[in-house]
């Protein structure tokens, strides 16, 4: 039994967490951070292997430390998981690892934080869960009939493992194109990729700059209300041979008819040109040996891997809130206008990791934690 104390519970050790917790120990707050996992950045730890990142080195990496400078421009997943691990050594932060929370609900001006190691209250409590805590996994009829395998993306780690076989990777977002690609080296080609919409590609060195470099001079040079018109011109600026390919291209993120996060670069379009990866419509059930898909067909495969995101898993507030489009509870959020990263109407309660828009999480959870610190201060009246 570990007992739990200090004016702060941040729950979670993943970039969030930690984040709060390097600004936390600058303004002498007193805090201890709990995780489920019996390892820091559990999500990072369990990212497919060829991962790598859609945001710049130079914009994503945890306060007071950027990743080194002998990073590629877009690092490894792995290469990100052992910065955040030497994060956390190198600071010697307050965690306990193996705690999970279970309940957190206001009491006394505070929350009662019900965890696997008991009860104990706080002044404030800084969500920091994530947007990745659970898979989803998308109820189609006959499911439970197909013999074959059916993985989510989370699951997946190396393509060497499905040599040879039939595969349908359902979802075309960055996950699900990097996932076809590297299987095309190792299962039954063609690799199905189920898509359902337009697809968004960007290109990886616009004009020979990343896209972070991009979004930094939109913001430096231009007003607020041109950023999203002139981005929309350079970041994806079209590959002339893509109507060949068989997968509608989306003009842009504001104009795609989808909602799919734009993967980057070309991989995609050469490989359908080349037949390794052939497109085909959603999926709308499952027979014991195949799929229906949306046109009518049946295809039949071995395996389906499940690229079709994640949300949060917030069922431990046990309070009433009201959740915005990505099932997070609102806040008064745009923190660029004077926002605030307290959950609205409940005073105490933080949350950190919200954004995904812009230069990345990383980069915007470096923001939120800042703020939801300095609005803990403000609360706690520290000087
Ligand atoms: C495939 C993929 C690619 C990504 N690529 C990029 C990228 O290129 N650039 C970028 O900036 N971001 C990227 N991200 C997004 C983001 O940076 C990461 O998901 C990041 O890990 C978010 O940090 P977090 O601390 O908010 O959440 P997480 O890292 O998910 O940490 C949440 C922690 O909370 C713990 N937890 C959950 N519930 C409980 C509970 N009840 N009690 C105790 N502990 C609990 C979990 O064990 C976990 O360790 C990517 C995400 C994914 C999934």
């Amino acid at each position: 039994m570990v007992d739990l104390g200090g004016d702060v519970l941040v729950i979670g050790a993943g970039p969030s967490g930690l984040a709060s917790a390097y600004y936390l120990e600058q303004a002498g707050i007193s805090y201890v951070i709990v995780d489920r996992a019996d390892e820091v950045a559990s999500t990072w730890a369990h990212l497919y292997r060829s991962l790598h990142l859609n945001t710049a080195s130079f914009v994503t990496y945890l306060p007071g430390k950027r990743m080194p400078v002998t990073s590629p421009v877009y690092p490894a997943g792995h290469k990100l998981y052992e910065y955040i691990r030497q994060y956390a050594e190198e600071h010697d932060f307050n965690i306990r690892l193996g705690v999970s929370v279970r309940r957190v609900a206001p009491e006394n001006g505070g929350w009662l934080a019900e965890t696997s190691e008991g009860s104990f209250w706080f002044p404030c409590v800084i969500v920091a869960t994530g947007r990745y805590c659970a898979p989803i996994i998308p109820a189609l009829p006959g499911m439970n009939d197909f013999r074959g395998q059916i993985l989510h993306a989370r699951d997946y780690r190396l393509p060497s493992t499905f040599a040879g076989q039939r595969i349908l990777v359902v979802g075309a977002g960055p996950s699900g194109v990097d996932i076809a690609l590297e299987l095309t080296q190792a299962a039954q080609l063609p690799v199905y990729l189920s898509v359902r919409s337009d697809i968004v590609i960007s290109r990886s060195f616009p004009y020979g700059l990343p896209n972070s470099a991009w979004l930094i001079l939109a913001r430096g040079l231009l007003p607020k209300r041109w950023h999203s018109k002139f981005l929309n011109k350079v970041l994806y600026h079209g590959y002339p041979d893509s109507r060949a390919a068989a997968v509608e291209i989306a003009p842009n993120r504001t104009d795609r008819k989808g909602t799919s996060t734009p993967i980057r670069g070309r991989g995609l379009i050469d490989a359908v040109r080349a037949s390794t990866i052939k497109p085909v419509p959603g999926v709308t059930g499952f027979h014991q040996d195949a799929v229906e898909l949306a046109d009518g067909s049946r295809l039949p495969v071995d395996t389906v891997i499940l690229c079709t995101g994640y949300r949060p898993v917030l069922d431990y507030l046990d309070i009433p809130f009201e959740t915005d489009s990505q099932g997070y509870p609102k806040r008064a959020d745009d923190l660029d206008e004077g926002g605030t990263t307290e959950v609205l109407g409940w005073p105490g309660l933080y949350l950190v990791g919200r954004f995904y828009r812009g230069l990345g999480p990383l980069h915007n959870i470096r923001g939120e934690a800042k703020r939801a610190v300095q609005e803990i201060r403000a609360r706690l009246q520290i000087p």
